[in-house]
């Protein structure tokens, strides 16, 4: 068994955006429940770095997908009541099966397209837990599983429904063991952390939906809110466009904008526009090139990589793909330079 010292506890809902829902609604169940999931994220977050998170207990012995679902039952500990295994029959409970579902799809993904067998790359078991505490108003990664609360039904509507959410945290796990060390969940290292985990979350849903990349929508975390919150969490078309995602939106997606000690769900929309910038410019599917490029960088980084030591990773992996001075090459360097990092 290794140990771990980067991985992260990774929520989809910045606390910042709780705490100013919280500001803004006049009811107080809501604000309790906003206030709580901000709170816990922070205390949860807190407690990882006392515990690394100690890996290689739950690998499977064969390269088959393995899913377990669990149900917390409305409380906090984990993993919860086995809900669901791989092969068993379908759940009465929607959020058991699309956990299941959303789990297969993002292993799925990786294996047919990245040529990865797991989170680990040696076929780890997916483990999830749904109906975390009462009304939780987030989903996160643990280091070791995927962890989903229902929301509170009026502002959140429950996060097993995104797929994108669902690879996304996922995705946590796979940076955890495919950048050699992990990286560090803060400042720019933090922020590509973020980052990655958008990316291939928007990539798994264009991938399962068969979107080129003029079809996607290139939001995360759409239809997890309601309409009365905002469209999603993020734009990656469009970083801090309020009118496609929430009122709060402040990403930047330009070192122009970069914000000194942001928020890792802050800053991470200026790699989220390079991903992006590189796909439209690559043209077809964002699976085809941009993602693999994308993938392949994260065994060039190391834990307080930066923006810039993307870029170069980035470079250096269309370079082995594509060839230097390829087409493909000249598109990711152009895709930097639009987000301003050279
Ligand atoms: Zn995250």
């Amino acid at each position: 068994m290794a140990e771990h010292p980067h991985g992260c506890t990774c929520f989809i809902v910045p606390p910042k955006m709780l705490r100013k829902l919280a500001e803004q609604t006049q009811d107080a169940t809501e604000r309790h429940c906003l206030l709580d999931a901000a709170e816990i994220s922070a205390h949860l977050r807190g407690q990882r770095s006392v515990a690394p998170v100690v890996l290689g207990i739950a690998a499977a012995a064969t390269g088959e997908k393995r899913r377990t679902v669990y149900d917390a039952q409305n409380k906090s500990k984990l993993p919860g009541k086995l809900a669901r295994g791989e092969d068993s029959k379908p759940s009465t409970d929607v959020a058991v099966n699309q956990a299941y579902d959303g789990a297969g799809a993002t292993y799925d993904f990786y294996r047919e397209v990245l040529k990865r067998n797991s989170i680990d790359g040696k076929g780890m078991r997916l483990e999830s837990t749904v109906h975390y505490q009462s009304k939780f108003n987030n989903a996160f990664w643990n280091g070791q599983q995927m962890v989903y609360g229902d929301g509170d039904g009026k502002l959140f509507l429950g996060f097993t429904g995104a797929l994108d959410v669902i690879a996304h945290e996922l995705t946590h796990g796979v940076t955890q063991f495919a950048v050699p060390g992990g990286l560090v969940y803060e400042d720019q290292s933090g922020a590509l952390n973020e980052s990655i985990s958008d990316v291939f979350g928007s990539v798994v849903k264009q991938w399962t939906l068969k979107q080129n990349v003029e079809q996607a929508d290139w939001l995360i975390g759409a239809g997890i809110m309601a309409p009365s919150v905002g469209k999603a969490l993020r734009s990656m078309a469009d970083p801090g466009n309020q009118a496609l995602t929430w009122s709060g939106d402040d990403q930047p997606k330009n070192m122009s904008g970069y914000i000194e000690d942001g928020d890792v769900h802050t800053n991470s929309g200026i790699p989220n526009h390079a991903f992006y910038a590189a796909a439209i410019a690559l043209k077809g599917n964002s699976w085809d090139k941009a993602g693999p490029i994308w993938y392949k960088a994260l065994g060039l980084l190391t834990p307080n990589a930066t923006f810039a030591d993307m870029a170069n990773a980035t470079t250096e992996s269309a370079a082995l793909l594509y060839g230097a001075d390829s087409a493909e090459q000249h598109a990711i360097q152009a895709a930097w330079k639009v987000v301003g990092v050279t």
